[in-house]
């Protein structure tokens, strides 16, 4: 293909994307396909010679659409939702047309210059004070992958590196038993290993962990000659939400010098509205920040926003400068790629500019507060219902609930059940999870163009896929 050719496709491809949008709400959401059926309707061999783009394009409707699960549906109530805005697929749109790689200043000293406004503005979105800096990650595993390495470092007094773990004591670092498995990796990679990633009960309608079990833990470690090393919360957990009193669990890290990271990944987003700050009350003490602007703020996966109270801590870890990535003569200059574990950097800061301008942050807010409410007011209804049980309570839009009708034996097989029905049905998409031991199905609310009469299709489909069972 030439790139004079290019206009009429990319008009083409605009064109698709349009209809495609327009139109995915008639769609099932879930993929509909067997295991195997995209892969044998791909030839085992590639093509010696080049095909025209109108082939490629008709097998790309013919063989892929029907493999994909829609995440931009407005009904995809699964998981937490990935937005792709309209802005922010332009956005990327234009980055790979220009494709630059900005691991340094000087290979792209607009994206490296638009990533740290662009971190500023959601500091500032986010009310977080001036002292935290920022940088944009590929994922939230990555960001925690740098933290724990922060930590680990720091309780090393820097040796680790250059030294490995081989003589060190077993360094401790304390969560949850609500965080995300990318702690557990985070923990793995660093070579602090599971053992030592000391979980610590929940409790309550938040589900956090208790501060006085924590700085037990701590107090128990040192006793038996142990590294306390860092602590990491949840706001806003995968499962149902689950939230640890950022308050007191961080007073405790503080006062036993330790590095303290929080995994806002998805609930990150809600802080632009003021009125949800209060579940990350005393965020200010922390040493390390990350969510997700590519969950719930609309900005085409990937972009997460990391924000660090002191970077340098972090570059001390991360950086290696041999002599032909050096930037020389310019002062006050940042190489981000000293910030994270790749080299490598996309442009990733362009389509935050294209979101947070286009929507503003009244519009931002305005998506997340009706996301908020009408998942709130689904959960009325349904707890209304007496065959259905809330199991976990509204936190921000995610709750969870069971079918247990009368006489039924095995709920945890009908509710199972239930979400592949529900699936197969198509006009909605939910998944499961475990809330102490049993099966409970979430619901969460976050797509971009989701209506409230999109949020009220589930009370139906729900109440009638589970009573036809
Ligand atoms: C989604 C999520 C993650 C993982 O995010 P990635 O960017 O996919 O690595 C981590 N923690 C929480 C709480 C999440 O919701």
């Amino acid at each position: 293909m030439k790139w004079n050719e290019f206009s009429d496709w990319g008009k083409k491809v605009a064109d698709w994307a349009q209809d495609y949008h327009l139109t995915v709400r008639d769609r099932p959401v879930r993929a509909q396909t067997e295991p195997g059926e995209v892969l044998n309707a791909l030839p085992a061999h590639p093509p010696e010679q080049g095909e025209a783009l109108e082939d490629v394009f008709r097998d790309f409707e013919q063989i892929v659409m029907p493999g994909i699960t829609h995440w931009q549906h407005p009904r995809f109530f699964a998981y937490f939702n990935a937005n792709a805005s309209a802005p922010s697929v332009l956005a990327e749109f234009l980055t790979s047309a220009i494709a630059p790689q900005c691991m340094l200043w000087q290979t792209s000293p607009a994206a490296t210059e638009m990533e740290t406004r662009m971190m500023g503005w959601l500091r500032t979105a986010l009310d977080l004070p001036e002292n935290f800096a920022g940088v944009i990650q590929d994922s939230a595993s990555s960001a925690t992958l740098a933290a724990v390495l922060t930590m680990r470092e720091k309780a090393m007094n820097w040796q680790g590196n250059s030294q490995g773990l081989f003589a060190q004591k077993p360094l401790r670092i304390y969560c949850s038993a609500e965080v995300h498995t990318s702690i557990d990796r985070a923990i793995w990679v660093a070579g602090i290993g599971q053992d030592n990633l000391v979980r610590i009960p929940v409790h309550g309608d938040w589900r956090g962990m208790d501060p006085d079990a924590l700085e037990i833990a701590i107090q128990a470690d040192l006793e038996s000659g142990l590294q306390p090393t860092g602590v990491i919360l949840c706001v806003g957990g995968t499962s149902v939400g689950a939230t640890d009193p950022v308050d007191r669990c961080l007073k405790v890290a503080q006062k036993y010098g330790l590095y303290s990271h929080v995994d806002a990944a998805w609930a990150g987003s809600a802080m632009i509205c003021p009125e949800y700050r209060h579940y990350w009350a005393g965020i200010e003490q922390a040493d390390s920040i990350v969510f997700n602007p590519h969950k719930w703020l609309g900005v085409q996966f990937d972009c997460c926003a990391h924000f660090l109270k002191t970077p340098d801590d972090l570059v001390r870890t991360l950086a290696i400068s041999p002599e032909f990535l050096k930037t020389h003569g310019k002062d006050g200059i940042i190489n981000y790629s000293e910030w994270s574990v790749p080299l490598g950097r996309r442009f990733r800061a362009l389509k935050l500019w294209f979101v947070i301008r286009t929507y503003g942050l009244e519009g931002l807010r305005q998506r997340l507060r009706n996301h908020i409410n009408w998942s709130v007011a689904l959960h009325d209804r349904l707890a209304a219902e007496p065959d259905f049980r809330i199991v976990t309570p509204p936190m921000w839009s995610l709750w969870s609930f069971r079918y247990e009708p009368e006489g039924a034996d095995d709920l945890d097989d009908l509710n199972l059940r239930l979400v592949n029905a529900i699936n197969d049905d198509g006009r909605i998409y939910l998944t499961q999870t475990r809330v102490d031991g049993d099966l409970a199905i979430r619901f969460q609310a976050g797509q971009f163009e989701t209506t409230e009469a999109d949020v009220m299709m589930a009370y139906d489909v729900i109440t009638e896929v589970a009573r036809g069972l």
